[in-house]
């Protein structure tokens, strides 16, 4: 795979003097400079590694770097360069979403300085241009799974050119040839786009139409393990299978390629026609298989699509249900999903918002929400969880649940959560102890992101050493899910240099996960808490909670705290206490708010 030529007037490479013959000179100044190309390269190769010489490397980052300077000068402003290099990360296998996280911060904090421009001017543009490269990179990905389906039907053509030489002999041969799969018999894709092209351009069209694309689950680990022979009697089994069902209907199907196969529905009348389909072929392939004296059980996911025909064009409606495809895939397999608009979108909306971080960083947008957790016995308070806020000029404020991924997607949630643990440790110094009893703690998530990061443990240390916050009033809340990886890596370290100084660790959303007493053991962990879910039908009316009482009860006796969190009624925290669990969060103790209005709150409980 190639990367896209610039576009504008030509490539403002940097190199001998005198222009190359039949391309332009470089214009003045629109080179980038090799020191933001340094930079960039070393962001990007520390977290992606593709197979190119150094010298194609940069000479790959200097066409994009002068690309997007020449897009930063252009007048009027044209963006859409962005786009191209986005893509071109993607194309050329730069292709992992931490790439988008580094490029992001690197131009954020280089371009314009490297530049030598300066104004809210310049910053517009900056952010209209990263905009474009997040979009252009998001849809180079989605086009990805497609990209490879392009290599495969190349492969195709050509054997079909080879089989072309040698069928010469025999037209008519020939022609099934070419319009039919070997193996099965089935026509192939070719065959398909030539029937979905007199669907839509006769005068009689289908109104509506619709298309499935079925994957099954795993189809390699059937090769690799029983042999191509029982791979392919199974891919006719499945043909047999797949015929028999559409035939009854009168639905064409054909085999794309190794194991895809898709079915077209003709003169549908909505979704519910396509969907149907799906859930039959689903349903039929789910029964076990007999091949070659081996009973197979297999799973497929599906994607399907269903339009007018007049919004509809051949490539349009495969390169849909591909996206389907790879949602369903993305899902958990074993199932089908309909192309949404809607979802699409949202996916490239995604990665727009996470072009946003590090600008929406410099000027201050996020920042923390503080939710009280409360001693059930006493009812007082004992400390606050920092929430993290995105106050977003157009979206207005998001919740942590709308952004915290995507940073950790992007790796942009290492900066911002060290920065937003600052925060907490800052606000957290001025929260004073009443009637004698320790002064509120604050406890900060970490995402599993962040314990990878060498150097965590002096970086937090010396945010507190910073701000003055005793290390004992901070707590750390990892999830369990992050906890498992951490067990025996270098991550450990960290965590433990950590609780030598007096840092609280505990796991976040227990219950969710593994839920495996085993790893606490090796961690230095001093509570765990309770995810949400675990407090459903919990009510004091009603007597005895097998899981929670039994999860308690160990936890008493490794000497762990327990925090449940969700605590939405009086009942709930009635029943906890009862359980004996220590400390209770959720909305009947106080919702999140922000620093400023904590005073209140501090002065009306009994802490
Ligand atoms: P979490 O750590 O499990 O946080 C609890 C979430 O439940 C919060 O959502 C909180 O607002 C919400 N919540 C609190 N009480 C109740 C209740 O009684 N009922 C219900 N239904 N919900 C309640 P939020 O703030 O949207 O945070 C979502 C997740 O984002 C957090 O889940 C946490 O995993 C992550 N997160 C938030 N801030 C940060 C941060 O600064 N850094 C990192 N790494 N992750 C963060
Ligand atoms: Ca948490
Ligand atoms: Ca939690």
């Amino acid at each position: 795979m190639t990367a896209p030529e610039p576009a504008g007037t030509g490539p403002a490479r940097r190199g001998p003097a005198g222009p190359e013959p039949g391309t332009a000179p470089p214009a003045p100044g629109r080179a980038a400079p090799e020191q933001l190309v340094r930079a960039w390269l070393t962001a990007i190769h520390q977290v992606c590694f593709v197979p190119m010489s150094r010298p194609e490397r940069q000479s790959l980052m200097q066409r994009f770097a002068d690309q997007l300077t020449a897009a930063m000068r252009s007048e009027p402003f044209d963006p859409s360069p962005g786009h191209a290099v986005g893509a071109g990360l993607v194309a050329a296998d730069y292709a992992a979403p931490e790439v988008l996280g580094r490029t992001i911060t690197v131009l954020q904090t280089r371009l314009l300085a490297d530049l030598g421009l300066a104004g809210e001017a310049a910053e517009a543009r900056l952010s209209t241009l990263l905009a474009e490269l997040s979009t252009g990179f998001a849809r180079a990905l989605q086009n990805r799974t497609l990209d490879a389906q392009e290599l495969i039907r190349a492969a195709a053509t050509a054997a079909q050119a080879e089989a072309e030489r040698e069928l010469r002999a025999s037209e008519a041969r020939y022609r099934y040839a070419a319009l039919h799969d070997s193996l099965t018999n089935l026509p192939n894709e070719r065959l398909l786009v030539n029937r979905l092209r007199q669907l839509l351009t006769a005068p009689e069209a289908a109104r509506r139409l619709g298309l499935c694309c079925i994957d099954l689950d795993r189809f390699e680990r059937i090769n690799d393990s029983l042999g191509p022979r029982v791979g392919d009697r199974l891919l006719v089994a499945v043909t047999l299978r797949l015929r028999g069902l559409a035939a009854d209907l009168g639905h064409l199907v054909v085999r794309r390629n190794s194991d895809q196969f898709a079915i077209l529905i003709e003169n549908t009348n909505g979704p519910e026609d396509a969907t149907k389909v799906a859930d039959r072929v689903l349903a039929a392939l789910a029964k076990p298989f007999h091949v070659e004296g081996l009973e197979l059980t297999i799973t497929a996911s599906a994607g399907v699509v269903e339009r007018a025909a007049e919004d509809a064009t051949p490539s349009s409606l495969l390169q849909a249900a591909d996206v389907a495809l790879h949602w369903a895939k993305a899902d958990g397999r074993n199932r089908w999903r309909r192309y949404e608009e809607a979802r699409n979108s949202r996916d490239v909306a995604r990665y727009r918002l996470s072009s946003q971080i590090p600008s929406a960083m410099r000027k201050g947008e996020f920042t923390l929400a503080y939710q009280p957790l409360v001693q059930l016995a006493t009812g007082r308070l004992a400390g606050f969880e920092a929430l993290a806020r995105w106050h977003h000029p157009e979206l207005g404020v998001l919740g942590a649940d709308r952004f915290v991924e995507l940073a950790e997607d992007t790796g942009l949630i290492v900066p911002l959560g060290i920065r937003l643990l600052a925060e907490a440790c800052q606000t957290a110094t001025r929260w004073r102890s009443r009637n004698g009893t320790a002064p509120p703690y604050v406890s900060v998530n970490l995402s599993a992101r962040q314990l990878h990061q060498p150097g965590l443990a002096a970086e937090i240390l010396e945010v507190l050493d910073r701000t003055g916050l005793p290390p004992t009033r901070l707590q750390l809340e990892i999830t369990e899910s992050a906890a498992v990886v951490v067990s025996g890596g270098h991550a450990l370290s960290e965590l433990e240099a950590l609780a030598h100084r007096g840092v609280r660790i505990v796991i976040d959303d227990f219950g969710t996960g593994y839920s495996n007493f085993a790893y606490l053991y090796s961690l230095p962990v001093a509570g765990i808490k309770l995810a949400s879910q675990l407090l459903d039908g919990l009510d004091d009316q009603k007597v005895g909670h097998p899981i929670l009482n039994g999860l308690i009860s160990v936890c008493s006796k490794l000497g762990l705290s327990v925090t449940a969190e969700g605590v939405e009624t009086a009942g709930q925290a009635r029943a906890l206490r009862a359980l004996g669990c220590e400390v209770g969060q959720g909305w009947h103790f106080g919702r999140p708010v922000y620093a400023d209005r904590l005073g209140a709150l501090l002065r009306s409980r009994k802490n």
